[in-house]
C-alpha cells in the first residue's frame, strides 16, 4: 500500500508545518519586544518611563485578556487589583504593620493577595449575569480605594506611602523598564501558553457555546475560577511594578480611567487574541502622549477609539491582522468523510451497558413535553427518534444529556442512574451528542473547535500548561493529532484552519459530529443531523453513522429525514405529543396505520 511511504513522509512535512506557524506567531511579538529594547537607548527617560507604564499595564492586562477576552467576562473593575498589590507591597516593605519584608517576599505576598481577591471578585460572574458581574467588579474597585483612604495608620490615607525600591541593577529608569519589560515578555509567554491550550480553548468555548461545553464535561466554575486566580495574581504583581514606577502612592493614583484603559485594550485588540490586546494596551499608553494638548481628555480619546473599532472593525486589532482568513475558501467543496478511518480514533473498548429511560415525564408548566417514556440506547445499534414538531425528541435529548431534569422517572446506564440536571457528567461516561442548532466558536478555527471536544482527555493541569511543561505539550499533540483523525473522519481535513464563522450549515453539522467523536464516545447522540444537507451529504452521513454504529457505539438518532430513518435504523420510536406513538423495528414502523397515515404520507 501507497500509505507506507507517506507514513513516513508525514512528520517531516508535519514538523516543518510547525516551525512555519510557530515562527509566523512569535515574530510579532519578537518584534514588539525587540524594539522596546532599544527604546532606552535610543530615547531619553521620559520615554523610558512611558514604556515602562506600558510593560506594567501589559502584565495587568495579559492576565485580565484570558477573563475578558478569552472567557468573554465583563470584568471592568480590574484597578481594584491593581490597587491592592501596590498599596500590599509598599505596606509591606515599609514596615508599617509587620517588620518590614524584603521586596521579592512582598511581591509574593501581593500575588497571592492578588489571587485570592481576584477569585472572591469572580465569584459573582458564576451566577450572575454579565452586567451585574460588571457592576460588582466596579463595586470592589470602588471600596479598594475607600478603604486606602481611610486606614490612614496602614496606608497613609490621603496622603500615601512610599512605593517599594528595587535593589541595584534596577534602581534606575533603566533598570527598572528591562525588569518590568521582562516581566511582560514572561505574562506574554504564559497566558499564551494558556491561550493554546486545552484550558484557553476551553474558556472561548465558555464564552461562545457554553452550552456546548456542558456536554463535553468542561466544568465552567472550575475553569473561571482559576482564570481568575491567574488574572489576579497578574494584575497585584503588576501593582506592585506600579508603585515602584510611582516611588509614591496615593488612592487618586488609581482612577477610573486606567480600569477604563485596561479593559478598552482588550476591546480594540480584539477577542481571544494575545498580539491584539497588547497592541491596544501600546497604543493606549502612547495615546496620551501623542495627543499631549488633550491629556486631560484622555478617557474620551479611548471612547471615541473604541467607537471607531466597533464601527470600523469589529473584531479588533486581532482581526485586521488576521489574513488567512480573508483567502476566499473554495466554493463548490464537498464533505466527503472517511469512515475506513473511524476504527483508529474509536480505539476505546465498546461498551457493553445500555442507556434506559424508564417512565420519564416533563412539563413546560402546562406543555408535556415528554409523558411517561421508556426507550433503550443500546451498544451497536441505532436507535431513531422520530415525530412531529414539538413532540419532545429535543427534550428526550436533553434529558438524557442531563439538561433538564425530568419530575418523574430515571435515566441509567446500566447500574447506574445519571444525575438529573448535570449536563457536564455525561462525557464522563461517554455519552456525546450534537445539537439541533449548532454550538460552535465562530472565531476558532474548524480544528481548535474540534480539539474543544477533547479537553477533558488532556493530563496536564494548568499551571503545567502556563509553563509549557512536557505533559502540556504532550496533551497538545495528542489533541491536536486526534482532531486532525476526527476532521479525516467526518471529511473536513481541508478546512482546519478555517474560521468556524466561514463554514456553510452542513459543513458545521459535520463538525459538531467531528467534536463529538473526540470524547470516543460509547453513545452518540444526534439531534437532526441531516436538516439542510443535500442528498448526496445525507446518504455520505447515513454511512458514516453506520459505521460509527460499527464501531460498537450507540446511537441515538433524531430525524425527519424518513429515507434516513429507514434506510439505517434498527429500532425506531415515534412520538406524538411527548407520548410514544408506535416503536419497533423498521419494517414494523412502515406497517403502522397511524404512523403510516400521519407521517409517512401513505
Ligand atoms: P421536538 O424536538 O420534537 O421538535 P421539543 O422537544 O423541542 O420538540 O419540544 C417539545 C415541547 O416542549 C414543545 O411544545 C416545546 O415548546 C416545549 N419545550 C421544549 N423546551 C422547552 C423549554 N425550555 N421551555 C418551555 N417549553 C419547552
Ligand atoms: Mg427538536
Amino acid at each position: 500500500m501507497k500509505a507506507d511511504t507517506s507514513a513516513a513522509a508525514i512528520p517531516d512535512r508535519k514538523t516543518e508545518r510547525h516551525w512555519r506557524d510557530s515562527a509566523i506567531h512569535v515574530l510579532p511579538f519578537l518584534a514588539i519586544f525587540g524594539f522596546a529594547a532599544i527604546v532606552p537607548m535610543v530615547t531619553n527617560d521620559y520615554w523610558a518611563l512611558i514604556a515602562t507604564r506600558a510593560a506594567i499595564y501589559w502584565m495587568l492586562v495579559s492576565g485580565l485578556n484570558l477573563v475578558v477576552g478569552f472567557a468573554g467576562q465583563l470584568a471592568i473593575g480590574y484597578v481594584a487589583l491593581l490597587t491592592l498589590g501596590a498599596y500590599t507591597t509598599s505596606v509591606l516593605v515599609s514596615g508599617n504593620v509587620l517588620p518590614p519584608f524584603p521586596l521579592f517576599a512582598a511581591f509574593g505576598v501581593a500575588a497571592l493577595f492578588g489571587a485570592i481577591f481576584g477569585v472572591i471578585v469572580g465569584l459573582p460572574a458564576l451566577r450572575l449575569r454579565t452586567f451585574y458581574f460588571a457592576m460588582s467588579t466596579l463595586g470592589f474597585a470602588t471600596i479598594v480605594t475607600q478603604i486606602a483612604l481611610a486606614w490612614q495608620s496602614v496606608t497613609g490615607g490621603g496622603i500615601g506611602i512610599a512605593g517599594p525600591e528595587f535593589p541595584p541593577p534596577f534602581n534606575t529608569t533603566t533598570g527598572l523598564f528591562y525588569f518590568c519589560l521582562g516581566c511582560a515578555v514572561l505574562g506574554t509567554w504564559m497566558t499564551a501558553n494558556v491561550a493554546h491550550s486545552r484550558f484557553g480553548r476551553a474558556l472561548i468555548a465558555i464564552r461562545d457555546a457554553e452550552v456546548a461545553t456542558e456536554s463535553l464535561g468542561i466544568s465552567k466554575p472550575k475553569m473561571l475560577v482559576s482564570i481568575f486566580l491567574l488574572a489576579g495574581a497578574f494584575a497585584a504583581f503588576a501593582g506592585g511594578l506600579f508603585a515602584t514606577l510611582q516611588t509614591y502612592i496615593t488612592p487618586d493614583a488609581f482612577s477610573f480611567d486606567l480600569s477604563v484603559l485596561f479593559f478598552i485594550a482588550i476591546l480594540i485588540g480584539g477577542r481571544g487574541s494575545i498580539l491584539g490586546p497588547l497592541l491596544g494596551t501600546i497604543i493606549l499608553t502612547l495615546l496620551p502622549e501623542f495627543a499631549a494638548p488633550l491629556a486631560a481628555w484622555s478617557t474620551f480619546l479611548y471612547a471615541v477609539l473604541l467607537l471607531a473599532v466597533v464601527l470600523v472593525a469589529p473584531g479588533g486589532i486581532a482581526a485586521l491582522l488576521d489574513f488567512k482568513n480573508r483567502r476566499p475558501l473554495q466554493s463548490n467543496r464537498a464533505i466527503i468523510p472517511r469512515p475506513a478511518v473511524l476504527p483508529e480514533l474509536l480505539s476505546r473498548e465498546s461498551a457493553h451497558t445500555t442507556i434506559a429511560l424508564r417512565d420519564i415525564s416533563l412539563s413546560f408548566g402546562a406543555v408535556r413535553a415528554i409523558d411517561g417514556l421508556n426507550l433503550d440506547i443500546v451498544p451497536a445499534r441505532i436507535h431513531g427518534l422520530i415525530g412531529p414538531n414539538g413532540s419532545g425528541k429535543t427534550t428526550t435529548l436533553n434529558v438524557i444529556s442531563g439538561y433538564y431534569a425530568p419530575q418523574s422517572g430515571t435515566v441509567s446506564l446500566g447500574d447506574t442512574e445519571l444525575p438529573r440536571g448535570r449536563p457536564e457528567t455525561r462525557a464522563e461516561h461517554g455519552i456525546a451528542r450534537t445539537f439541533q442548532t449548532p454550538r460552535t466558536v465562530g472565531e476558532a478555527s474548524v480544528l481548535q473547535n474540534v480539539m474543544i471536544g477533547g479537553t477533558i482527555a488532556g493530563q496536564g493541569t494548568l499551571v503545567e500548561s502556563l509553563l509549557s511543561l512536557p505533559r502540556h505539550r504532550a496533551d497538545e499533540r495528542m489533541l491536536e493529532e486526534t482532531a486532525r483523525l476526527a476532521l479525516r473522519v467526518v471529511g473536513l481535513e481541508s478546512l482546519a484552519s478555517v474560521r468556524a464563522d466561514r463554514l456553510q450549515h452542513s459543513e458545521l453539522r459535520f463538525l459538531e459530529i467531528a467534536r463529538a467523536l473526540m470524547l470516543r464516545p460509547r453513545f452518540l447522540m444526534l439531534d437532526e443531523p441531516a436538516a439542510g444537507l443535500s442528498v448526496d451529504e445525507i446518504a455520505r452521513l447515513g454511512g458514516l453513522i453506520k459505521e460509527i454504529k460499527g464501531q460498537g457505539v450507540g446511537v441515538l438518532l433524531v430525524e425527519h429525514h424518513a429515507d434516513l430513518i429507514f434506510d439505517i435504523c434498527d429500532q425506531i420510536t415515534v412520538l406524538n405529543l411527548g407520548r410514544v406513538l408506535a416503536a419497533g423495528t423498521p419494517s414494523e414502523i412502515r406497517q403502522h396505520k397511524e404512523v403510516v397515515s400521519a407521517y409517512l404520507g401513505g
